[in-house]
């Protein structure tokens, strides 16, 4: 991709209004934009980088044997009253009225699932089912200052279960608890798999994960010999003893073991092996891309901008050629991204006719994982036996090196 026809490009200042270091690095490199608070548009930048994310996610899904699905965002009222979240959860719901009949914007999709799962599903044998979409999610957020990290309107991951039993529900939920360590993992982040409250979703307990974080809104606490971390609200008088660790964080994902509090009023039920019917026991499993975006920046960043991890980055190679005004410059450097291209490397080209202060400055800005030069000083030291020659710099490292084409090529089309 060359970045002279690349929408949009970098801004010079950082948005006067928004304090979090997510937003002001992810608005001002242009992966996103922002249309009001808490609402924002995923530029190029931004949906490559989301959807390495959901890709790796998907991956994981898919593993556990979870099928892929797309739900609806705009619900009418009698479902949600059907389990009494209308009135329950309306602080948080975009309600509203339309033609004299009332909807609701989508806030999550247990009651759309459990009534997909008693249309579809009678007997034992048809169990477990599960389902995910990746979807938008509306949420009336008062808290709307943490840019990215808190949407009023956002990406979600959110999965759903279905089993005969409570046993085959919680093995279940112990193989999405592993899967979702594998993606944060691949994803470039290290969670805290961390004991929390049900919120308005359930009494029981329900386990999220935390990435550590000073800028984060949740404050965790763990010892070396608890299984799980904790977080605030299932801290008792118990638990605080002890030489105990906290520190503040970021929940990026959380999993619920719902058990039949929802079929049982949605008289969603099965036929057991002996003809009883009996309640569906449900489980339902959430991560924000959008949220995990503005986690790794969150985290992995300089004074000169975002570290990309190169599982999500939005391109694997950022190629810059100065003195590009030369033919036969510019013509090596041409060469160099049709080659890489042609490989199948991702790479972001920045063929602009501006100064290297600006390139390396939009370069080290927007995180990509490797830098790659052509200039007159590499056209140079190319000439004669050695073949043409590029300053290689990881984004992570201050130190370059020389290398030649050949050799560019072949460690980047090993890892694509
Ligand atoms: P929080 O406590 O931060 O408000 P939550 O516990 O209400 O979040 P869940 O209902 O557990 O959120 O949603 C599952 C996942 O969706 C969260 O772990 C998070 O990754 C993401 N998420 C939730 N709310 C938002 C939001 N407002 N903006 C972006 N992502 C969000
Ligand atoms: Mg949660």
């Amino acid at each position: 991709m060359k970045y002279s026809t690349f929408f949009p490009k970098t801004l010079k200042t950082a948005p006067s209004d928004e304090v979090a270091i997510n937003a002001k690095y992810l608005m001002r490199a242009g992966f996103i934009d922002k249309l009001m608070a808490g609402s924002f548009t995923l530029l190029p930048l931004g949906w490559r980088v989301v959807a390495k994310i959901n890709n790796i996610i998907r991956e994981e899904m898919n593993k556990t044997g979870a099928q892929e699905i797309l739900m609806p965002l705009l619900h009418p009222k009698e479902i949600w009253n059907e389990t009494g979240r209308w009135d329950s959860a309306k602080e948080v719901m975009y309600q509203f009225e339309k033609n004299e009949r009332e909807y609701a914007l989508s806030f999550t999709h247990e009651e759309i699932v459990m009534d997909l799962i008693r249309k579809h599903v009678s007997s034992y044998k048809d169990f477990p089912v599960k389902l995910y979409h990746f979807s938008t999610k509306f949420r009336n957020e008062l808290r709307a200052k943490s840019g990215i990290l808190r949407g009023r309107e956002f990406m979600m991951k959110d999965l759903y279960s279905a089993h005969a039993t409570e046993e085959d529900l919680m093995k279940y939920y112990f193989e999405v608890m592993k899967a979702y360590v594998k993606a944060f993992e691949r994803i470039g982040l290290e969670v805290k798999v961390t004991e929390a409250d049900g919120g308005v979703f359930t009494k029981q307990h329900t386990h999220e994960f935390q990435v550590l974080c000073e800028t984060g809104e949740d404050t965790i606490y763990w010892k070396d010999d608890w299984e799980y971390a904790k977080n605030e609200e299932v801290m008792d008088e118990t638990t605080k003893g002890g030489d105990i660790k906290s520190a503040k964080s970021i929940e990026v994902g959380n999993i619920f073991p719902l058990g039949t509090m929802y079929s049982e009023k949605m008289k969603a039920l099965y036929t057991d092996q002996d003809g009883v019917q009996k309640p569906i026991w449900f489980g339902s499993y959430g991560i924000g891309p959008t949220r995990v975006m503005g986690t790794v920046v969150e985290v992995s960043h300089d004074e000169k901008g975002i570290i990309w991890p190169e599982s999500i980055a939005p391109f694997q190679v950022h190629l810059i050629v100065l003195e590009n005004q030369e033919s036969r410059i510019r013509n090596q450097a041409d060469e160099l991204y049709e080659s890489l291209v042609g490989a199948g490397v991702e790479v972001l080209y920045d063929d602009r006719d501006v100064g290297p202060g600006q390139k390396f400055a939009d370069c080290d800005l927007i995180g990509i994982p490797v830098r790659l030069v052509v200039s007159a000083k590499t056209f140079q030291l190319g000439s004669g036996q050695k073949g043409n020659m590029v300053e290689w710099k990881k984004r992570s490292d201050s130190e370059s090196k020389l290398m030649d084409f050949d050799e560019v090529e072949k460690v980047l089309s090993v890892s694509t």
